[in-house]
Parts: C-alpha cells; sequence; structure tokens
C-alpha cells in the first residue's frame, strides 16, 4: 500500500471566515483528522461528516492528548496510506508545536504540507478594536510566550523587551499574568503603560478588558477572565475604544444554531454571519431525490383531457429536483410531457421557490401572499378555471393543509412525489450542542420546517426541550415544537430573510430589556 500524507493546517483563532481557501480545500480531501482544542465551534461543525475525527485537545477539563501520542497518530494513520490532516488553532508554527509533530514524519519520510493559519496573536487586537503596530506609537510588535519552560525557568529578556518600546503580545500568559506585568515594570516600563486582556476572540463571546501594565491582573481577575487569552502591551491598545467594531454588529454575541440540511443552510447561516452571528450548523434533515425512474409522471402526458394545468411547487428543492434530477433522468423536458394545446401555468409557495423557478427560466403565474401550503391552496382554488387540474410536485407525506384546501374547492391535483425529506436521528455533535443548551449558550436554534424540528428531537434524544429557545419559520413548523414544550418564536414572514429579521427584533427587545 502507497503511503499518505500529512497537511498540517491552521484553523485561524475560531470565527470560520477566517479559515483560508486552502484550509477549506485540504479539510475537504481528507480521509483523517485530528484537531485540537483551540478550533472554533463552527468550523468543528463544518468538518466533513464521514470522515473519521479525533480530538487531540484539552477541551472543557477533559484529557489531553500527550504531545507524544499526537505525533505518533498522525504517523500511524499516514502510513495507512490515509490522508491526514492535522487541524490546529491560529497558526500552526506560532507556539503551536507545529515543528515536533512534522519531526517524527519527516524521520519516517512521510510526506507532508503545511497550511499557514491566521495567528490568533494578531487576528485576535484586530477583533478587539487594537492594531499591533501604528505609526503614532509603535513600529514593531512581538510574539512572546508567558507560559514557563519546563524547569520552571522564565529565559524572557523583558529589559529588552521594554527597551524596544513596541507592542507586546503575550500567548498563553493568563496564569503568569502577575508574573509577567511585575516584571515589565521592574524592567523600567510606565506603570501606567496601556495593556488589555482578551479572551475567546473572534468568537462570538469575546471579551476584553483594557487597562494598564500595574492594574490588568486585578481588572482581568474582577472580570474573571479565562483562557484562551492573549495579553496586549503597548500604546496601541489606548484604540480600542475607539476601533472596536465586532460588538457593534446587530447579532453580535448571539450563538444560533440552523439545523436545515447541509445543502439547504448556505443562505441563512451567511446572513446570520453576517450580521455578527456565530452560527453552528447541525442538520437534522436529509433530502433526498427519488430515483427518475420511480416517478410516474405518465399522468402529465398527453392523454390528460385537462386544458389548465398548473404545475405546483412548494419549495425550492422541489424544483430543483424536478428541473435537475427528475426530468433530467428521464432525459426528457415539459414540451415532451404537454400536449401541445394545454395552458401551462405555475405555481409557487413563496419567493424562493418563484426564484429557484426563474433559474430554470420559468416565471410564476401564482404566489400567495402569506407562504404557506393552507393559502397556497386557497390561492389555487381561487385562480383555477374550471377545467384545470394541479399537480403537486413536491416531497413525499407533504403538507395536508394544501390538499385540505383543494379537496374543499373541489379542484383535481394530482400529487406527486419527488423527493423525500429524511429526518436525523444523530450527529456526532449531538451532545456538544445539549451541553450548550443547557447551558444556556445558544440564543436560538432555528427551524424551517417541521421535519427539521423532528430530526432535532430524534437527534437529541431525553433532554429537557422546555429548554430550546426555538425559531421557526411558520405557524405549522410552531405547532411541530409545541409538542415538545420549546420556547417559541415564529417568523412573521415564512422566508429565510423574515427569519432573519425576526432575529434581530428578538435580539434588539433582549438587549433593550
Ligand atoms: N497557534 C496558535 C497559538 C497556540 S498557543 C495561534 O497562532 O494563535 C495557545 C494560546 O493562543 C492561548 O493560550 C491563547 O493565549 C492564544 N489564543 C489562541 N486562540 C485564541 C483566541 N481565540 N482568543 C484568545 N487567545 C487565543
Amino acid at each position: 500500500m502507497s503511503i499518505g500524507k500529512v497537511w498540517l493546517v491552521g484553523a485561524g483563532p475560531g470565527d470560520i471566515g477566517l479559515l483560508t481557501k486552502k484550509a477549506i480545500e485540504v479539510i475537504e480531501q481528507a480521509d483523517f483528522i485530528a484537531y485540537d482544542a483551540l478550533v472554533g465551534d463552527e468550523i468543528l461543525c463544518m468538518l466533513p461528516e464521514k470522515v473519521e475525527k479525533v480530538s487531540v485537545g484539552k477541551r472543557s477539563g477533559k484529557h489531553s492528548v500527550p504531545q507524544e501520542e499526537t505525533n505518533q497518530i498522525l504517523l500511524n494513520e499516514a502510513l495507512k496510506g490515509k490522508k491526514v490532516v492535522r487541524l490546529k488553532g491560529g497558526d500552526p508554527f506560532v507556539f503551536g508545536r507545529g515543528g515536533e509533530e512534522l519531526e517524527l514524519l519527516s524521520e519516517h519520510g512521510v510526506p507532508f504540507e503545511v497550511v499557514p493559519g491566521i495567528t490568533s496573536a494578531v487576528a485576535v487586537p484586530a477583533y478587539a478594536g487594537i492594531p499591533v503596530t501604528h505609526r503614532d506609537y509603535t513600529s514593531s510588535f512581538h510574539v512572546i510566550t508567558g507560559h514557563p519552560r519546563k524547569d520552571g525557568q522564565d529565559r524572557t529578556d523583558y529589559e529588552a523587551l521594554v527597551r524596544m518600546n513596541a507592542t507586546l503580545v503575550f500567548l498563553m500568559s493568563i496564569r503568569a499574568m502577575g508574573h509577567v506585568m511585575e516584571k515589565l515594570i521592574q524592567a523600567g516600563m510606565d506603570p501606567d503603560m496601556p495593556a488589555a486582556v482578551l479572551e475567546q476572540g473572534t468568537r462570538y463571546c469575546q471579551r476584553r478588558v483594557v487597562s494598564t501594565v500595574s492594574a490588568l491582573e486585578e481588572d482581568s481577575r474582577k472580570a474573571k477572565i479565562q483562557t484562551p487569552a492573549i495579553i496586549v502591551v503597548g500604546k496601541v491598545c489606548a484604540l480600542s475604544e475607539e476601533f472596536s467594531w465586532y460588538e457593534k454588529r446587530e447579532l453580535a454575541g448571539r450563538q444560533i444554531v440552523v439545523t436545515r440540511a447541509r445543502n439547504k443552510a448556505g443562505r441563512l447561516t451567511k446572513e446570520l454571519r453576517d450580521a455578527g452571528a456565530e452560527v453552528l450548523e447541525i442538520p437534522m434533515i436529509d433530502t433526498t431525490p427519488i430515483r427518475p425512474e420511480q416517478v410516474d409522471l405518465s399522468e402529465l402526458l398527453a392523454e390528460s383531457e385537462e386544458r389548465e394545468v398548473w404545475i405546483t411547487f412548494t419549495s425550492p428543492t422541489g424544483v430543483e429536483t424536478f428541473f435537475g434530477t427528475t426530468l433530467a433522468g428521464k432525459k426528457t423536458d415539459l414540451r415532451r410531457l404537454l400536449r401541445n394545446d394545454v395552458d401551462l401555468k405555475f405555481a409557487v409557495i413563496g419567493e424562493a421557490t418563484a426564484k429557484e423557478l426563474e433559474r430554470y427560466g420559468w416565471m410564476a403565474d401564482l404566489m400567495p401572499e402569506v407562504y404557506n401550503g393552507k393559502e397556497l391552496g386557497k390561492a389555487l382554488v381561487q385562480m383555477a378555471g374550471k377545467d384545470a387540474v394541479i399537480y403537486l410536485l413536491r416531497a413525499k407525506e407533504g403538507s395536508e393543509e394544501l390538499i385540505e384546501e383543494l379537496d374543499a374547492g373541489n379542484i383535481p391535483y394530482r400529487d406527486i412525489a419527488i423527493y423525500e425529506t429524511v429526518c436525523r436521528e444523530n450527529s456526532p455533535l449531538a451532545d456538544m450542542i445539549k451541553e450548550k443548551i443547557e447551558n444556556e449558550q445558544i440564543d436560538r436554534v432555528t427551524f424551517t420546517s417541521a421535519s427539521t424540528v423532528r430530526g432535532f428531537v430524534q437527534t437529541m434524544k431525553n433532554m429537557d426541550f422546555t429548554k430550546v429557545p426555538a425559531l421557526c419559520i411558520g405557524e405549522q413548523t410552531a405547532r411541530e415544537a409545541e409538542k415538545y414544550h420549546m420556547q417559541i418564536e415564529i417568523s412573521d414572514q415564512a422566508t429565510i430573510a423574515g427569519m432573519v429579521k425576526k432575529l434581530k427584533e428578538l435580539c434588539k427587545a433582549q438587549e433593550e430589556r
């Protein structure tokens, strides 16, 4: 068997947006991923689901894997022929022990590459409004560890640091903070020199304490600052207030769970992240097309006597599946499916579905004002002529409400399932999410359909669902969430944009309280 390869990859300080393009590419082709505790939660959620993953770092007090063992794991997996990704917080060579991990690989002739990452030493200050250099204050910055060496000795040359009149960034120094500050003052630094401690930088929960070298330790203790955090010393810290930006965005400080199918989550996630939220994508459903040969479209064929044909879609997935999979798979198109003299019309449930339809070159003729099955049914009853027939091209076991309206209006319809929604039953991330909800760290869990609620309940198993702060896209989804007595809010409009708007309103109301 041929030998594999190892990629030593920097994941950046936490925010998924700071993951490099190359890192994403490398992660997507991995067979095995070993990650450590500093890798952000957003990033953990995006790691490919079917790939073997191990955590080799300390997380909330749990034991970490010794360095030698990590080195050995990387070697063993590579020798099995795998593409191994070693994912590390920040940059792998900035106090990341990346060098040690390469030594063993190099000895055994295992090929490797290094993908640099954005280091916390620069990014964390930036997210706190602190430029590490500034023409008026300093012309260099230095990255130092305040962590004592194995023998307990501190060999840092504090006099040299003070003499340089530079910005000093200390990593792994929270426990040694008092000692480091004292040494700086002893070496001649002005006790009133601005200094800051920055906790969990670039993440939704980032905090900063800006103080002076003499008071930093006490102020930090009062604020209960914990690791991971960095210390910045220098005049640039005084700019933090003026240049702070991270906390100013509408959804800053919020952690939100998105439960849509992985390929569908994109827009909601993006809009929430753009507004400053940290978004954990945990898919609770999968949508899978029904195989084209199993979808019977013969009714749509020429035999149909009706002159007015309404093709109806209740989701963008329906449109995409019908044109992209069903028709494409059957190697046919609408001209061949329908009689020449029919009056073809399209009905859609809402904006997103209409847009998807446009992508395939068709304009919707009907869209209800309120985007749900019931209203779509009512609108169809109103618009359809007396010789009309409605074709519902949608998920298996779709909403009953739509059919009830059509039945009530005495309109003939055919319900044709073109895809299936399958609820998830487990997720490797379930425990993480459960813990966060129980500790009230999650602001909202978003549900975009009743099936996402069902998938969530099945996946989380026996947790206390009354603690789940749910945001539902519409009434039907809310009814499902009510069964589990979740804390429910409902979007005013059943769209992704509506959900984002509602979230912003909820957050604003909470802040004003
Ligand atoms: N290779 C990493 C540093 C690893 S050493 C990098 O380039 O960023 C671990 C130290 O990094 C922590 O003790 C802390 O000082 C700092 N650190 C890493 N991520 C951080 C974050 N998101 N916020 C604050 N400090 C962080």
